[in-house]
């Protein structure tokens, strides 16, 4: 039985046991997609618990989402046999350093009750600093200063900590200075910004050493997955906590200029311990048969897994230097690599590897896997991107049809703004879906407002959609003149909008309530008339702004409002679909009343980047265009970082798929209400022609029958190459020139699924420009 092990470790190859089993000292487990990393370290987890080496609370794990934190405690739940009763410390390093961070918040002048900002928060009270120095908002956008701040606080700086030559680049030399103000004005409104939750974390952790020797024992086992995404304020802050207690005044921690240059200086692991704690060798003791070594106390016993391949996070601080470097900051680790891939079929993987091959910035490693080879990855190319849709919308009918499960589906797109057209189709369908990381597009409060003005148009007995509105914009009808409507309406049995009609003609409201609300029906009425002989997509645009509702959005001074006001024009282009109103407002309704429940069989459509670490049977790619994927932002740019990032997203992408991964790409793309002419992502130049198979398009229009990009296309092609490369590459050139309006601030974000959700507006938090 000793031999065999704990039932846990079973099934794991030898490597990926090595990984689980080493539990003293730094350990890297530096693999590929789908080798097995997680599940290394959850495995270690439930080892580390079984063999009584600590408790659920002296475990400290960080993983990239809050929903994958939830995954791995049910996991480890079956892998012990029974449920996990705490693991507090188990989480995203927001979450923990929040956690922290509340517990110590009258160190860094705040309440425990603190509330977190987030991306729209930040950049309003940016806005009122600019404003307060007299700062044009619009040659220096708060934005942009966002940004920069999220950057600094990414790399661990304090505004006393930012190098003078960066602090002058914003405003002539104030960014320094509003980086100041705005740390003091969070305190004085008891908040902080996702940045500080690590970065407060950093600065108490210095300065209260005997703070930080608290956490340092308290964790005897440090996790981390998706180390490859980690940025230095994140390093710093594991590095601090993994020392040995009695290292807190390494002067390579002091400072993070000196810690970054990774000089190797005074890197003498600090190995001895002036403070054995009892707590861990006692919990040794306590399993004989474990035969593990006697913790020599709570030393860096810190775990991480990654890839550097699927770095995907650069443009928001992540460094990917982290993980190459990990046995130099560490040292003494041991590095495990694991070159079997469990999770996709020989074409699938192929393809993805041919991909990133074309990286210069790699490790490079060798994937392989024992599955066969399967069906191989397919390309299709429709004319539009509505085609896109239809035909990705028919091939899901038809996995169904073969008995395929739709939790089993995942569309994963570039940019946001790319699912609405699935939303739509699915729902015309009625394909069962839901969006991860984000509302969906028609939940949106503005939408909703939208849609309420043109339910009440449609039908004047729409008494929810009339209450709605009824003050939206603000035009004096506050919660008295409403609860009078409802008493009315009650007492006649009519609608609301009729009791708005009866009222009006009384003296029951104030003449101002009065005068606005007669002008409201009137306006419905008017606006009823016009359906009549107007286009119901003109109808919407004139009751958007006759009824100030747009106006609203152009005057509010919020983040938000822009993305917003881009919404509302996406909606009434959805519009032109529909032949008229009514069927418009069918459509809507449906898509409303689809409950979203997650226990149901649905499709996931979620962008490429929160699909990190998740895998699917089926994973349609859509969109491979260049301007869409490869980013127009990363054609702009200089050098072949953001290009190879994107790559990686591709690789990302690919790697999700257990069974089938299909790609497209439209010819036609409409982006914010302009058509252009696409080409070809290069991505597709780049994948191996011998696990590649191209396909027709059913989204049937004229496109297939056209061969146009069809099979013939691509008959000769070396990975895709000659073909088209050359010619498509030339209009690339022009096509980058096109000009796609003004990028928002550079590398914004939310982090973590939760908070990188595009809360309000269409645009993914890189994606400002579309
Ligand atoms: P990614 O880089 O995409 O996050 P990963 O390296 O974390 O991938 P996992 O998600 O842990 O990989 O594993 C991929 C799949 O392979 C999972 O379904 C996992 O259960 C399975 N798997 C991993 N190791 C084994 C094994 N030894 N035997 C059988 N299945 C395994
Ligand atoms: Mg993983």
């Amino acid at each position: 039985r000793a031999s065999v092990g704990p039932k846990y470790l079973s099934g794991l190859n030898p490597e990926q046991r090595e990984a689980v089993e080493t539990l003293d000292g730094p350990v890297l487990v530096l693999a590929g997609a789908g080798t097995g990393k997680t599940r290394v370290l959850t495995t270690r987890i439930a080892h580390i618990l079984s063999q009584g080496r600590a408790r659920p609370g002296e475990i400290l794990s960080v993983t990239f989402t809050n929903k994958a934190a939830r995954e791995m405690k049910h996991r480890l739940g079956q892998m012990l046999g029974h449920a996990v009763e705490g693991m507090p410390w188990l989480g995203t390093f927001h979450s923990i350093g929040g956690r922290i961070l509340r517990t110590h918040a009258e160190l860094a002048q705040l309440k425990s009750n603190f509330t977190v900002l987030d991306v729209d928060d930040q950049v309003r009270l940016l806005k009122q600093l600019l404003q307060a120095e007299n700062i044009d908002d619009k040659r220096w956008p708060a934005r942009m200063l966002a940004g920069l701040i999220d950057g600094w606080k990414n790399r661990g700086l304090m505004p006393s900590q930012v190098p003078s030559g960066e602090a002058a680049m914003f405003a002539n030399g104030k960014g320094g200075k509003l980086y100041t103000s705005y740390q003091e004005r969070l305190k004085i409104l008891n908040a902080a910004d996702f940045g500080d939750l690590l970065l407060e974390n950093i600065r108490i952790f210095r300065e209260h050493p005997d703070i930080l020797r608290q956490y340092q024992q308290r964790f005897k086992f440090i996790l981390v997955d998706e180390y490859q995404d980690t940025n230095v304020a994140q390093y710093l802050w594991l590095r601090l906590l993994s020392q040995a207690p009695s290292s807190f005044t390494s002067p390579r921690l002091r400072g993070e200029v000196d810690l970054r240059s990774k000089s190797g200086e005074g890197d003498s692991p600090q190995t001895e311990l002036l403070d054995p704690d009892p707590l861990s060798a006692s919990e040794a003791r306590r399993d004989p048969a474990s035969g593990a070594r006697e913790p020599k106390g709570p030393t860096k016993n810190i775990c991480c897994v990654g890839d550097d391949d699927q770095s995907i996070y650069g443009w928001r601080g992540a460094e990917v230097d982290n993980i190459l470097r990990f046995d130099h900051d560490f040292p003494g680790a041991k590095v495990i690599r694991l070159e079997r891939n469990y999770r996709s079929t020989g074409h699938i993987l192929a393809a993805a590897s041919h991909l990133i091959a074309h990286n210069e910035g790699r490790l490079g490693k060798t994937l392989r896997t024992e599955d066969q080879d399967g069906e191989k990855v397919t390309v299709t190319g429709s004319w539009d991107s509505e085609e896109e849709a239809r035909g990705i919308g028919e091939e899901i009918e038809q996995l169904q049809r073969q008995g395929e499960k739709l939790n089993e589906i995942a569309i994963l797109v570039r940019a946001s703004y790319q699912m609405r057209e699935f939303e739509d189709r699915f729902v015309t369908l009625g394909l069962p879906y839901r969006v991860i990381g984000g509302p969906r597009f028609y939940e949106r409060a503005e939408i909703r407002d939208a849609l309420a003005y043109l339910r009440v148009i449609n039908s004047p007995a729409d008494d929810l959609a009339f209450e709605r509105i009824v003050n939206t914009p603000k035009r004096g009808l506050g919660d008295a003149t409403v609860q009078m409507l409802h008493d009315h309406a009650r007492k006649r049995r009519i609608p609301l909008f009729e009791a708005a009609r009866a009222v009006v003609e009384t003296d029951e409201l104030k003449p101002k309530a009065r005068g606005s609300l007669r002008d409201l029906v009137a306006q419905f009425d008017r606006w009823r008339a016009q359906r009549e002989v107007t286009a119901h997509t003109d109808l919407a645009q004139i009751v958007l702004d006759e009824s100030g509702y747009t106006e609203m959005w152009q005057k509010d001074r919020s983040a938000d409002a822009a993305g917003r006001l881009e919404n509302l024009k996406e909606l009434v282009r959805s519009m032109e679909e529909f032949e008229n109103l009514q069927g418009f407002l069918e459509h809507i309704a449906l898509v409303m009343d689809r409950d979203g429940g997650s226990e149901e069989d649905a499709v996931s459509l979620m962008t490429l980047h929160s699909a990190k670490g998740l895998e699917f049977d089926n994973v349609f790619l859509p969109g491979w265009e260049e301007g869409l994927f490869p980013s127009q932002r990363t054609l702009d740019e200089q050098g072949r970082a953001g290009l190879e990032e994107e790559r990686r997203l591709g690789h990302v992408g690919l790697t999700r798929a257990r069974r089938r991964a299909k790609i497209y790409f439209a010819t036609n793309r409409r982006i914010h209400g302009t058509w252009s002419t696409t080409i070809p992502s290069r991505f597709l130049d780049e994948l191996p022609a011998a696990n590649v198979e191209i396909t027709e398009s059913k989204g049937g229009s004229a496109w297939g029958g056209t061969g146009g990009y069809g099979a013939s296309r691509f008959d000769d092609m070396e990975a895709f190459g000659s073909s088209y490369s050359t010619p498509g590459w030339q209009r690339a050139q022009a096509n980058r020139n096109r000009g796609q309006g003004g990028r928002g601030g550079g590398s914004r974000g939310g982090f973590e699924e939760e908070a990188s959700s595009f809360s309000s507006s269409s645009s993914s938090p890189d994606f400002g420009s579309f």
